[in-house]
C-alpha cells in the first residue's frame, strides 16, 4: 500500500513538474511570439557603445502595440513604426545614432474636426557623448541622450519620444482641398491679402 502511495506521489510530482515545465514553456513561447511580433533586433535596452564600435545598421518595423504613449497622443496609430538606424563612431570618436523613423497616424483636424491620416517622420541624430561634443562645440547639432547604469539605452522608447515631438501642435488637414472647411474665410495662421493692399494686384489687371 505504502509502495502504491509512493508511486502515486511520485507520479503526481512528475505531473506537477510537467505542468510547471509546460507553463514555463508556454510563457517562453508566448514571449518568443511577442518578440517575433515585429519587435525586431533592437528590443529593450541596447549596448550603444558596442553597436557603434561595430558600425551596425538596423532597418525594421516595430508592432504599433509597443507605442502606447504615441497611441494615446493621437486618434489612432494606422501603421507599425518603421526605422532605419546607423550606430557608428565619427572621426572624432563620438558615438552617434543616425537615421529616421516614421509612422502613419490618425489625427483630428482642428479646423473641421474630422479625422485625417498623417505620416510622422522623425530624423534622428543623437549621441550620449555630451562632454566630447561640448569640447568640440558640436553639442547643439546632436540630440543628447543618457545611458542607464549598465551603459545601455532603450532605443524604442527614444524612437517614441522622437515621434511624439513630430505631432503638430495644431493638427489640421495638410492639403486645404481635403479639409471640410476649405475655402472658408477662417484662415489659419495665414494672412489674407486683400487685392487693394496687394502690390501685385495692378499686375493682375495688366495680364487680363
Ligand atoms: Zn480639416
Amino acid at each position: 500500500m505504502i509502495l502504491i502511495l509512493n508511486i502515486i506521489g511520485q507520479i503526481r510530482k512528475k505531473i506537477q513538474n510537467n505542468v510547471k515545465i509546460n507553463v514555463l514553456f508556454l510563457l517562453t513561447l508566448e514571449r518568443k511570439m511577442n518578440d517575433n511580433k515585429n519587435l525586431g533586433p533592437l528590443a529593450g535596452s541596447v549596448d550603444v557603445i558596442k553597436l557603434c564600435s561595430q558600425d551596425k545598421v538596423y532597418t525594421g518595423t516595430i508592432d504599433k502595440s509597443y507605442f502606447q504613449r504615441l497611441a494615446q497622443s493621437t486618434n489612432a496609430l494606422i501603421s507599425d513604426v518603421e526605422y532605419q538606424l546607423h550606430f557608428y563612431q565619427d572621426m572624432q570618436g563620438v558615438h552617434i545614432i543616425e537615421g529616421e523613423s516614421k509612422v502613419v497616424v490618425e489625427l483630428i483636424c482642428q479646423r473641421c474636426s474630422m479625422p485625417y491620416q498623417s505620416t510622422l517622420c522623425a530624423n534622428i541624430l543623437a549621441s550620449y557623448d555630451e562632454d566630447k561634443l561640448k569640447s568640440l562645440k558640436l553639442e547643439q547639432k546632436y540630440d543628447i541622450f543618457e545611458l542607464d547604469e549598465y551603459s545601455h539605452f532603450d532605443v524604442y522608447e527614444y524612437l517614441e519620444d522622437c515621434l511624439l515631438l513630430e505631432i503638430p501642435i495644431i493638427p489640421r488637414h495638410e492639403l486645404e482641398k481635403d479639409c471640410l472647411l476649405q475655402g472658408s474665410s477662417w484662415s489659419f495662421g495665414q494672412t489674407v491679402v486683400e487685392d487693394s493692399d496687394n502690390p501685385f494686384a495692378a499686375l493682375k489687371d495688366l495680364i487680363k
